[in-house]
């Protein structure tokens, strides 16, 4: 295990324990690291920065036995991507006049490429992807699949200059390296380039009000960012914050009880009668506890 710094102040001497560890056994499995849609409340120590307010789990697994996780990971959300698809894909129009141009876009961490279908569909030119899973890359279609490198994402992975738009959906909560990330990403921007993130918001009434039960506090998250500490982080590498937002997710209801904090045995009892039934796949949207939020690197 490895011992974690704030990823704002780059220290740990303001840290305020949050929530004591509840790993057990069998933690560090694929399907653990597989965006399961059943949380189950297994998480790492939990601690809070005293000066930025940024939560983070310490100690964690080291980085490359993290990355074989991931790599290992298997696609379990394949009925809920066409919702994904289309709220990340309203988001991105939405900022596309900020855009320098609407030639190339980078998802990192694409899973099976959904949004870069999308990103055709709105007219980019050139789509990429970056995702760790071979299970998720081998279930994209033909239209993006030879677009996507499976593979961790690094900034050497990339020329400087290459992009429009870099983009991640629920990936940043997941990084354990988020400043050498960001850093990458601003050298692959090209002037005037965006980057879009979207991800839990650590400080939405939802994830505040269930506290430990809420399904944010999960073993495969390292970092979770509100509005202040997403946006103080972006600064730190050399972004302007743009835009921060609320994010309204649609889904259907029986994603939704899946996410709620209900006993498992109700669950395994709840879900499928929810999914076999017409009400149970009708679409609910609601600002459900994710923020958005679009930097410009400040040349
Ligand atoms: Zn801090």
């Amino acid at each position: 295990m490895r011992h974690t710094l704030c990823a704002i102040c780059d220290t740990d001497q303001w840290d305020r324990p949050l929530y004591h560890e509840a790993l057990g056994d069998g933690a560090f499995t694929s399907d653990r690291f597989s965006a399961r849609r059943m949380p189950d409340r297994v998480h790492y120590r939990m601690v809070r920065c005293g000066d930025c307010g940024l939560v983070r789990s310490d100690p964690v697994l080291d980085e490359a036995e993290l990355a074989q996780l991931y790599a290992a990971s298997r696609l379990t959300y394949q009925h809920e991507t066409g919702f994904a698809g289309e709220t990340y894909a309203h988001y991105l129009g939405e900022l596309l006049p900020l855009a320098p141009a609407k030639e190339r876009l980078l998802e990192i961490g694409c899973g099976s490429g959904f949004f870069l279908e999308r990103a055709l569909d709105m007219g980019f030119a050139e789509v990429t992807g970056v995702e760790p899973s071979r299970d998720a890359v081998e279930a994209a279609s033909p239209r993006v699949r030879d677009r996507i490198r499976i593979d961790s994402f690094r900034g050497w992975l990339f020329p400087e200059s290459s992009f429009d738009i870099v983009c991640g959906f629920q990936v940043f909560d997941h990084l354990a390296n988020p400043n050498e990330i960001l850093a990458a990403c601003r050298r692959i921007l090209r002037p005037g380039g965006i980057i879009l993130l979207i991800h839990h918001d650590a400080g939405a009434w939802t994830h505040r009000w269930l506290g430990e039960r809420s399904p944010i506090i999960d073993v495969e998250h390292i970092y979770l960012y509100d509005r202040r500490t997403m946006a103080r982080l972006l600064g730190k590498n050399g972004f302007e914050v743009k835009r921060v937002f609320p994010v309204r997710n649609r889904y259907p209801i029986y994603y939704w009880a899946s996410m709620a904090p209900l006993p498992a045995g109700v669950k395994r009892w709840l879900i499928p009668k929810l999914r076999g039934a017409q009400l149970g796949r009708a679409p609910v949207a609601w600002h459900a506890g994710n923020l958005g939020i679009v930097g410009v690197p400040n040349w």
